[in-house]
């Protein structure tokens, strides 16, 4: 049955558009260094980030050492030596200026905005993702934002979403759900975590997990059939 109160958002590839936000950012940082970003390049460090995002996702290495190092290592392999902290730093203020929607973000958050509590349950640096919400406009649609920085804990991990609940006064995890990219920060974390879960499959991915979210949609505006009000 459908009795939501409680809607929780991720922000990354659910209602900002991080994939373009990074390329530019990538973008910035190799004008910066005079070097021609090529697709070769472009292609190496997406998929060396991503092995390091998943590594990070399972416990197997930090935050800082996953930021701090993966740009002295892209560089590296294109035969340059960089300092890796001062490239963190210098990619990190340029995607912090990025903040383009996804698709159909603003006018789902407005119309839901009437009939929910709507959060932000978000993994990341806690002054970025404010920002970046800021900068889109959509901070006022949400009653809290929840950056992992600040709870000490990070999506998948039940700790966070717990530090979540006890912020929203009289919380009941069975009127909640979450939306997001993320099998396993969010579908499989919400899930363990007691919330209904909505798995955002932009680019129909297949699911090679053993995780099963309880909806799945392709676009945001899906979303307004999985919360009718039920007869
Ligand atoms: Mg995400």
């Amino acid at each position: 049955m459908n009795h939501y109160k409680y809607l929780f958002f991720d922000v990354d590839n659910t209602l900002l558009d991080f994939n373009a936000a990074e390329e530019l950012a990538l973008q910035r940082l190799f004008d910066d260094q005079h070097i021609n970003l090529t697709t070769e390049i472009e292609r190496y460090y997406k998929e060396m980030n991503k092995g390091l995002w998943r590594d990070f996702e399972n416990g197997k290495i930090d935050r800082d050492e996953l930021v701090n190092t993966r740009f002295a290592k892209l560089f590296k392999a294109f035969g340059r030596d960089v300092d890796g902290v001062t490239m963190e730093q210098n990619y990190r203020r340029f995607l912090n200026e990025g903040h383009q929607l996804v698709s159909g973000a603003r006018q789902l958050l407005l119309r839901l905005k009437e009939r929910f509590d709507l959060y932000i349950v978000t993994n990341g640096v806690a002054e970025t993702q404010r920002k970046r919400l800021q900068d889109s406009g959509l901070t006022p649609f949400f009653k809290q934002i929840f950056v992992s920085e600040d709870s000490g804990y990070h999506k998948p991990d039940p700790r966070f979403f717990h530090y979540v609940f006890k912020h929203i006064p009289c919380f009941r995890a069975d009127h909640g759900l979450i939306v997001g990219d993320s099998l396993i920060s969010d579908i499989q974390g919400g899930s363990h975590a007691g919330l209904k879960t909505c798995w955002f499959n932009a680019k129909h991915q297949n699911n090679e997990l053993d995780v099963k979210p309880n909806y799945e949609i392709h676009k945001l505006d899906e979303l307004y059939a999985i919360l009718q009000p039920n007869e």
